[in-house]
Protein backbone atom coordinates (compact mmCIF):
# COMPACT_ATOMS: atom_id res chain seq x y z
CA UNK A 1 0.00 0.00 0.00
CA UNK A 2 0.91 3.81 -0.73
CA UNK A 3 2.24 5.34 2.31
CA UNK A 4 1.18 9.05 1.22
CA UNK A 5 -2.20 8.82 1.16
CA UNK A 6 -3.46 11.07 3.13
CA UNK A 7 -6.70 8.66 3.56
CA UNK A 8 -6.93 6.76 6.38
CA UNK A 9 -5.37 3.33 6.10
CA UNK A 10 -5.69 0.24 8.29
CA UNK A 11 -2.37 0.72 10.13
CA UNK A 12 -3.62 4.66 11.14
CA UNK A 13 -6.19 2.81 13.44
CA UNK A 14 -4.38 0.85 15.56
CA UNK A 15 -2.72 3.57 17.18
CA UNK A 16 -5.32 6.79 16.26
CA UNK A 17 -6.89 6.67 19.68
CA UNK A 18 -4.29 7.33 21.54
CA UNK A 19 -1.87 9.65 19.08
CA UNK A 20 -4.76 11.94 18.91
CA UNK A 21 -4.66 14.95 21.55
CA UNK A 22 -7.56 15.02 23.77
CA UNK A 23 -7.51 18.71 24.77
CA UNK A 24 -7.17 21.90 23.03
CA UNK A 25 -3.61 22.25 25.08
CA UNK A 26 -2.27 19.13 23.37
CA UNK A 27 -3.39 20.12 19.71
CA UNK A 28 -0.41 21.67 18.55
CA UNK A 29 -0.66 24.64 15.90
CA UNK A 30 -3.77 25.53 13.59
CA UNK A 31 -3.70 28.13 16.41
CA UNK A 32 -6.07 30.59 14.76
CA UNK A 33 -8.86 28.14 15.04
CA UNK A 34 -7.66 26.82 18.45
CA UNK A 35 -7.88 30.72 19.92
CA UNK A 36 -11.41 31.14 18.59
CA UNK A 37 -12.56 27.98 19.88
CA UNK A 38 -11.09 28.49 23.12
CA UNK A 39 -13.74 31.42 23.64
CA UNK A 40 -16.27 29.91 22.14
CA UNK A 41 -16.44 27.15 24.26
CA UNK A 42 -16.10 28.92 27.33
CA UNK A 43 -18.56 31.07 26.43
CA UNK A 44 -21.49 28.26 25.80
CA UNK A 45 -20.09 26.64 29.14
CA UNK A 46 -20.76 29.59 30.90
CA UNK A 47 -24.29 30.18 29.41
CA UNK A 48 -24.65 26.33 29.71
CA UNK A 49 -25.64 26.21 26.20
CA UNK A 50 -24.46 23.82 22.94
CA UNK A 51 -21.99 25.28 21.02
CA UNK A 52 -22.52 26.69 17.95
CA UNK A 53 -21.98 24.35 14.80
CA UNK A 54 -18.64 24.64 13.26
CA UNK A 55 -17.27 23.67 9.97
CA UNK A 56 -13.62 23.05 9.40
CA UNK A 57 -12.43 22.53 6.14
CA UNK A 58 -9.49 21.34 4.14
CA UNK A 59 -6.90 18.62 2.80
CA UNK A 60 -7.67 15.32 4.55
CA UNK A 61 -5.11 14.38 7.78
CA UNK A 62 -4.86 17.77 9.20
CA UNK A 63 -7.07 17.27 12.58
CA UNK A 64 -10.68 17.81 11.41
CA UNK A 65 -11.86 14.71 13.76
CA UNK A 66 -9.33 15.10 16.17
CA UNK A 67 -10.47 18.98 17.01
CA UNK A 68 -13.98 17.43 16.70
CA UNK A 69 -13.39 15.13 19.72
CA UNK A 70 -11.72 17.92 21.78
CA UNK A 71 -14.45 19.89 21.32
CA UNK A 72 -16.70 17.07 22.83
CA UNK A 73 -14.13 16.55 25.24
CA UNK A 74 -13.91 20.03 26.16
CA UNK A 75 -17.34 20.83 26.65
CA UNK A 76 -17.85 17.86 28.59
CA UNK A 77 -20.45 15.87 26.32
CA UNK A 78 -21.11 12.74 23.81
CA UNK A 79 -19.33 12.57 20.56
CA UNK A 80 -20.89 11.12 17.95
CA UNK A 81 -18.78 10.32 14.55
CA UNK A 82 -20.35 9.60 10.70
CA UNK A 83 -19.49 10.72 7.15
CA UNK A 84 -21.98 11.99 4.31
CA UNK A 85 -21.32 8.56 2.30
CA UNK A 86 -22.20 6.74 5.60
CA UNK A 87 -26.05 8.15 5.60
CA UNK A 88 -28.11 7.12 2.79
CA UNK A 89 -31.63 7.59 4.01
CA UNK A 90 -33.44 10.86 5.67
CA UNK A 91 -34.64 8.29 8.02
CA UNK A 92 -31.21 7.17 8.85
CA UNK A 93 -29.97 10.85 9.82
CA UNK A 94 -33.54 11.92 11.82
CA UNK A 95 -32.61 8.40 13.77
CA UNK A 96 -29.16 9.77 14.51
CA UNK A 97 -30.20 13.35 15.68
CA UNK A 98 -32.77 12.04 18.01
CA UNK A 99 -30.90 9.85 19.85
CA UNK A 100 -28.03 12.72 20.43
CA UNK A 101 -28.46 14.15 24.23
CA UNK A 102 -28.38 17.46 25.09
CA UNK A 103 -25.44 19.52 24.13
CA UNK A 104 -23.64 17.09 21.95
CA UNK A 105 -21.38 16.74 19.35
CA UNK A 106 -22.37 14.88 16.35
CA UNK A 107 -19.66 14.46 13.53
CA UNK A 108 -19.99 14.41 10.08
CA UNK A 109 -16.91 13.52 8.27
CA UNK A 110 -17.39 14.33 4.26
CA UNK A 111 -20.40 16.20 4.85
CA UNK A 112 -20.26 18.01 1.46
CA UNK A 113 -21.50 14.32 0.21
CA UNK A 114 -24.71 14.20 2.00
CA UNK A 115 -27.19 13.31 -0.78
CA UNK A 116 -30.04 16.04 -0.65
CA UNK A 117 -32.90 14.58 1.25
CA UNK A 118 -30.69 13.89 3.79
CA UNK A 119 -28.86 17.02 3.81
CA UNK A 120 -32.57 18.57 4.09
CA UNK A 121 -32.87 16.98 7.30
CA UNK A 122 -30.25 18.60 8.62
CA UNK A 123 -31.67 22.27 7.83
CA UNK A 124 -34.58 22.28 10.85
CA UNK A 125 -32.29 20.46 12.77
CA UNK A 126 -29.68 22.72 12.66
CA UNK A 127 -31.21 26.07 12.98
CA UNK A 128 -34.52 25.11 14.93
CA UNK A 129 -33.19 21.66 16.59
CA UNK A 130 -36.28 20.30 15.72
CA UNK A 131 -36.56 17.53 12.87
CA UNK A 132 -39.93 17.17 10.41
CA UNK A 133 -41.33 13.96 9.97
CA UNK A 134 -43.44 12.79 6.89
CA UNK A 135 -46.48 10.76 8.24
CA UNK A 136 -49.29 9.16 5.41
CA UNK A 137 -48.99 8.79 2.08
CA UNK A 138 -51.13 10.96 -0.88
CA UNK A 139 -53.72 13.26 0.11
CA UNK A 140 -54.00 12.18 3.87
CA UNK A 141 -50.07 12.74 4.21
CA UNK A 142 -48.71 15.68 6.67
CA UNK A 143 -45.88 16.37 8.30
CA UNK A 144 -45.20 16.56 12.30
CA UNK A 145 -42.43 18.35 13.84
CA UNK A 146 -40.32 16.81 16.30
CA UNK A 147 -38.15 18.24 18.61
CA UNK A 148 -34.29 17.30 19.23
CA UNK A 149 -31.93 18.15 21.90
CA UNK A 150 -29.86 21.23 21.34
CA UNK A 151 -26.86 19.97 19.94
CA UNK A 152 -23.68 20.97 17.90
CA UNK A 153 -22.95 19.74 14.50
CA UNK A 154 -19.23 19.17 13.55
CA UNK A 155 -18.69 18.94 9.90
CA UNK A 156 -15.95 18.10 7.57
CA UNK A 157 -15.25 18.78 4.18
CA UNK A 158 -11.94 19.14 1.86
CA UNK A 159 -13.80 21.47 -0.45
CA UNK A 160 -15.68 24.43 1.53
CA UNK A 161 -16.86 25.13 -2.43
CA UNK A 162 -19.05 21.87 -2.59
CA UNK A 163 -21.14 22.26 0.23
CA UNK A 164 -24.45 24.04 -0.75
CA UNK A 165 -25.58 27.23 0.03
CA UNK A 166 -28.02 26.93 2.86
CA UNK A 167 -25.73 23.90 4.67
CA UNK A 168 -22.94 26.03 4.82
CA UNK A 169 -24.90 29.44 5.88
CA UNK A 170 -25.92 27.30 8.92
CA UNK A 171 -22.58 27.15 10.02
CA UNK A 172 -21.99 29.54 12.89
CA UNK A 173 -17.83 28.96 12.88
CA UNK A 174 -15.87 28.33 9.61
CA UNK A 175 -12.19 27.58 10.15
CA UNK A 176 -9.93 26.38 7.16
CA UNK A 177 -7.03 23.91 8.52
CA UNK A 178 -3.71 24.93 7.25
CA UNK A 179 -0.65 22.58 6.65
CA UNK A 180 1.40 22.41 10.16
CA UNK A 181 5.08 24.23 9.54
CA UNK A 182 7.70 22.04 10.21
CA UNK A 183 8.43 22.99 13.48
CA UNK A 184 5.01 21.82 14.38
CA UNK A 185 5.18 18.73 12.65
CA UNK A 186 8.64 18.15 14.43
CA UNK A 187 6.90 18.78 18.36
CA UNK A 188 3.72 16.22 17.00
CA UNK A 189 6.57 13.74 15.88
CA UNK A 190 8.25 14.05 19.35
CA UNK A 191 4.87 13.66 21.23
CA UNK A 192 3.64 10.72 19.03
CA UNK A 193 7.11 8.89 19.87
CA UNK A 194 7.00 9.80 23.35
CA UNK A 195 3.27 8.13 23.33
CA UNK A 196 4.72 5.31 21.43
CA UNK A 197 7.73 4.80 23.11
CA UNK A 198 10.03 5.58 20.81
CA UNK A 199 13.18 6.82 21.35
CA UNK A 200 13.98 9.70 18.88
CA UNK A 201 16.95 13.05 18.99
CA UNK A 202 15.77 16.45 17.05
CA UNK A 203 17.78 16.14 13.98
CA UNK A 204 15.58 12.77 13.26
CA UNK A 205 12.30 14.34 14.28
CA UNK A 206 13.19 17.64 12.04
CA UNK A 207 14.35 15.38 8.97
CA UNK A 208 10.34 13.47 9.25
CA UNK A 209 8.92 16.68 10.01
CA UNK A 210 10.67 17.99 6.65
CA UNK A 211 8.74 15.23 4.76
CA UNK A 212 5.17 14.94 5.89
CA UNK A 213 3.40 17.07 3.79
CA UNK A 214 2.90 19.10 6.62
CA UNK A 215 0.43 16.58 7.48
CA UNK A 216 0.18 14.82 10.93
CA UNK A 217 -1.44 11.92 9.67
CA UNK A 218 1.62 11.51 7.39
CA UNK A 219 3.98 12.56 10.20
CA UNK A 220 2.53 9.96 12.29
CA UNK A 221 2.43 7.11 9.74
CA UNK A 222 6.06 7.95 8.77
CA UNK A 223 7.20 7.61 12.77
CA UNK A 224 5.62 4.05 12.84
CA UNK A 225 7.97 3.28 9.88
CA UNK A 226 11.07 4.80 10.70
CA UNK A 227 10.58 2.99 14.08
CA UNK A 228 10.57 -0.40 12.37
CA UNK A 229 14.14 0.72 10.02
CA UNK A 230 15.25 1.59 13.71
CA UNK A 231 14.30 -1.37 16.08
CA UNK A 232 15.75 -3.84 12.84
CA UNK A 233 18.55 -2.29 11.35
CA UNK A 234 19.75 0.43 13.85
CA UNK A 235 19.38 -0.39 17.87
CA UNK A 236 16.21 1.58 17.78
CA UNK A 237 16.75 5.31 18.01
CA UNK A 238 15.51 7.36 15.37
CA UNK A 239 18.44 9.79 14.56
CA UNK A 240 18.62 11.63 11.31
CA UNK A 241 20.44 9.09 9.59
CA UNK A 242 18.01 6.57 10.44
CA UNK A 243 15.43 8.89 8.89
CA UNK A 244 17.15 9.15 5.70
CA UNK A 245 17.49 6.04 4.89
CA UNK A 246 14.46 4.94 5.47
CA UNK A 247 12.45 7.52 4.21
CA UNK A 248 14.59 6.89 1.09
CA UNK A 249 13.59 3.52 0.75
CA UNK A 250 9.50 4.52 1.24
CA UNK A 251 10.26 6.52 -1.91
CA UNK A 252 9.36 9.68 -0.07
CA UNK A 253 11.65 12.37 -0.93
CA UNK A 254 13.03 15.48 0.60
CA UNK A 255 9.86 17.98 0.03
CA UNK A 256 8.15 15.17 1.17
CA UNK A 257 6.93 14.25 -2.41
CA UNK A 258 6.46 10.39 -3.48
CA UNK A 259 5.27 9.14 -6.94
CA UNK A 260 2.67 10.01 -7.75
CA UNK A 261 3.01 13.72 -6.96
CA UNK A 262 6.51 13.18 -9.22
CA UNK A 263 4.10 11.64 -11.77
CA UNK A 264 2.22 14.31 -12.22
CA UNK A 265 4.72 17.18 -12.61
CA UNK A 266 6.97 15.03 -14.49
CA UNK A 267 3.77 14.46 -16.60
CA UNK A 268 2.83 18.20 -17.20
CA UNK A 269 6.38 19.24 -18.19
CA UNK A 270 7.42 16.37 -20.06
CA UNK A 271 3.95 14.74 -21.40
CA UNK A 272 2.59 18.62 -21.73
CA UNK A 273 5.03 20.42 -22.14
CA UNK A 274 4.83 21.82 -19.24
CA UNK A 275 1.59 22.96 -18.93
CA UNK A 276 -1.15 24.51 -19.16
CA UNK A 277 -3.23 21.39 -19.36
CA UNK A 278 -6.76 20.67 -17.89
CA UNK A 279 -7.48 18.61 -14.76
CA UNK A 280 -9.11 15.82 -16.09
CA UNK A 281 -6.74 15.07 -19.05
CA UNK A 282 -4.25 15.00 -16.49
CA UNK A 283 -5.95 12.47 -14.57
CA UNK A 284 -6.40 10.40 -17.19
CA UNK A 285 -2.95 10.31 -18.54
CA UNK A 286 -1.35 9.23 -15.14
CA UNK A 287 -4.62 7.27 -14.32
CA UNK A 288 -5.57 8.98 -11.07
CA UNK A 289 -9.22 10.27 -10.18
CA UNK A 290 -9.39 13.79 -10.68
CA UNK A 291 -10.98 14.51 -7.41
CA UNK A 292 -8.23 13.06 -5.33
CA UNK A 293 -5.48 15.18 -7.48
CA UNK A 294 -7.49 18.47 -6.73
CA UNK A 295 -7.85 17.48 -2.88
CA UNK A 296 -4.91 15.26 -1.99
CA UNK A 297 -2.32 16.08 -4.04
CA UNK A 298 -2.54 19.87 -6.20
CA UNK A 299 -3.15 21.76 -2.72
CA UNK A 300 0.61 20.97 -1.29
CA UNK A 301 1.98 21.22 -5.07
CA UNK A 302 0.86 24.79 -5.18
CA UNK A 303 1.60 25.75 -1.65
CA UNK A 304 5.18 25.14 -2.20
CA UNK A 305 5.38 26.54 -5.52
CA UNK A 306 5.55 23.10 -7.59
CA UNK A 307 2.51 24.00 -9.07
CA UNK A 308 0.43 26.66 -10.54
CA UNK A 309 -3.32 26.91 -10.88
CA UNK A 310 -4.66 29.25 -14.27
CA UNK A 311 -7.43 29.13 -15.61
CA UNK A 312 -6.00 27.29 -18.48
CA UNK A 313 -5.45 24.60 -16.41
CA UNK A 314 -2.16 23.58 -14.78
CA UNK A 315 0.99 24.68 -15.14
CA UNK A 316 4.34 23.38 -14.10
CA UNK A 317 6.10 25.64 -11.72
CA UNK A 318 9.60 26.32 -11.40
CA UNK A 319 10.35 24.83 -7.63
CA UNK A 320 9.11 21.72 -10.17
CA UNK A 321 11.96 22.08 -12.56
CA UNK A 322 14.16 22.57 -10.34
CA UNK A 323 13.21 19.76 -7.64
CA UNK A 324 12.90 17.07 -10.40
CA UNK A 325 15.72 18.15 -12.54
CA UNK A 326 13.85 18.47 -15.73
CA UNK A 327 14.86 21.50 -18.42
CA UNK A 328 12.35 23.81 -19.25
CA UNK A 329 11.76 23.76 -23.15
CA UNK A 330 10.85 27.32 -24.56
P1 LIG B 1 -8.70 14.81 9.46
O1 LIG B 1 -9.99 14.55 10.21
O2 LIG B 1 -8.50 16.25 9.13
O3 LIG B 1 -8.53 13.95 8.25
P2 LIG B 1 -7.48 13.71 11.86
O4 LIG B 1 -8.11 14.55 12.90
O5 LIG B 1 -7.99 12.31 11.71
O6 LIG B 1 -7.49 14.45 10.44
O7 LIG B 1 -5.90 13.69 12.17
C1 LIG B 1 -5.06 12.65 11.74
C2 LIG B 1 -4.07 12.27 12.81
O8 LIG B 1 -3.12 13.31 12.96
C3 LIG B 1 -4.71 12.07 14.19
O9 LIG B 1 -4.79 10.74 14.52
C4 LIG B 1 -3.79 12.76 15.17
O10 LIG B 1 -2.99 11.79 15.80
C5 LIG B 1 -2.87 13.60 14.33
N1 LIG B 1 -3.08 15.04 14.53
C6 LIG B 1 -3.88 15.84 13.80
N2 LIG B 1 -3.80 17.12 14.21
C7 LIG B 1 -2.94 17.13 15.24
C8 LIG B 1 -2.44 18.18 16.07
N3 LIG B 1 -2.79 19.45 15.92
N4 LIG B 1 -1.57 17.84 17.06
C9 LIG B 1 -1.19 16.55 17.20
N5 LIG B 1 -1.62 15.54 16.43
C10 LIG B 1 -2.49 15.80 15.46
Amino acid sequence: RRIITTDVIEEDLKTEGNLRPQLLVDYIGQEKAKENLKVYIEAAKQRNDALDHVLFYGPPGLGKTTLAGIIANEMGVHLKVTSGPAIEKPGEMAAILNNLQEHDVLFVDEIHRLNRQVEEVLYPAMEDYAIDIMIGKGTSARSIRLELPKFTLVGATTRAGMLTAPLRDRFGVVHHLEYYTENELKTIIIRSAKVLGVEIDEEGAMEMARRSRGTPRLANRLLKRVRDFAQVRYDGKITKEVADFALNLLEVDRYGLDQIDRRILSTIMVQFSGGPVGLDTLAAAIGEDSGTIEDVYEPYLIKNGFLVRTPRGRVAGDFAYEHLGIDRKS
